[in-house]
């Protein structure tokens, strides 16, 4: 069965303030695996380390120590060996504004991991997939979203499109680093939903990361809570969020505003969106 599996990872940064350096241990030894088909929330507050392990996840960060698998090998840094893991593992990021080029088209953005990943498919099929793409995050019709360029898109339909270019190279593990928390509230289920539809469809494998619990439940099998840089609880979502037994998760659900609320809010997007 298809894995993406973190052993051990660590990362230290070293920071400097004039003379003195100190070190900052942004995450400390965290490991979890994740399956095809299966969504793990990684919860926690600003600053406890979620990103530097999805940067590590990516490659676009070094782990002190640590290793990380793919389909139960270890995974390569470097480049054909990368360009394999980076087909199989993507990202969609936090800021749809900051992670699209806003001088390509819609089309550009997907056709360059289309060739990369694919070099088999001529211009035509390139184009037929692109739109194909477009049409499964619900951008219709495609041909007028292709030729677009990102800043005539709202912030919801940017982060359709990254999660299409997160797809295009065939990835089977998506590491999605708060894909809704810079998008308007109303929207944001909308766009969580169509994650959830594909991870279904395509058998994805889907490291959630995000600072609402309520979601977290809702869309995640189960849920790891990092806190400064350690993974304090885990288990089933119902289960963490049900009968918390650390203490930190205990104070995030306080915060947290009533998972009753969320079927509600979601009844409402599905009508809205059925209306749209
Ligand atoms: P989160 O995504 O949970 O908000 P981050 O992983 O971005 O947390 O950051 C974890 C900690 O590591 C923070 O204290 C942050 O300031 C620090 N950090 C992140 N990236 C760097 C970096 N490149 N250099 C130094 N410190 C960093
Ligand atoms: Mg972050």
């Amino acid at each position: 069965m298809p894995t993406l599996e973190a052993r051990n990872l660590v990362k230290n940064f070293t920071l400097r303030s004039g003379l003195k350096t100190s070190t900052l241990q942004a995450v400390k030894d965290v490991s979890f695996t994740i399956e095809a088909g299966k969504t793990i929330a990684l919860v926690g507050e600003s600053g406890s380390g979620k990103s530097t392990i999805a940067r590590m996840l990516m490659k676009l960060e070094t782990p002190t120590s640590g290793e990380i698998h793919i389909n139960g090998a270890l995974s390569g840094t470097r480049g054909k060996a990368l360009a394999d893991y980076r087909s199989e593992v993507q990202m969609v990021f936090q800021d749809p504004f900051a992670s699209l080029n806003p001088f390509h088209t819609i089309f550009h953005h997907l056709e360059r991991p289309l060739r990369i990943h694919h070099p088999e498919l001529n211009k035509a099929q390139v184009r037929q997939r692109a739109l194909e793409l477009l049409e499964r995050v619900r951008l219709t019709p495609a041909e007028n979203f292709a030729d677009r360029r990102p800043h005539e898109l709202s912030g919801g339909q940017r982060q359709r499109v990254a999660i299409a270019r997160a797809l295009a190279p065939g990835a089977r593990f998506i590491v999605a680093d708060e894909p809704v928390s810079m998008l308007d509230v109303s929207i944001r289920l909308g766009v969580l939903n169509l994650l959830a539809d594909l991870q279904r469809e395509d058998n994805l494998g889907v490291l959630y990361i995000t600072h609402d619990l309520a979601t977290a439940r809702h869309f995640s099998d189960e849920i790891m809570v990092l806190y400064h840089g350690d993974v304090v609880e885990r288990g089933p979502s119902d289960e963490v969020i049900l009968n918390p037994q650390h203490d930190y998760t205990k104070t995030l659900l306080e915060a947290a505003p009533e998972p009753e609320n969320m079927g509600q809010l979601r009844d409402q997007v599905r009508h809205e969106l059925a209306g749209a």
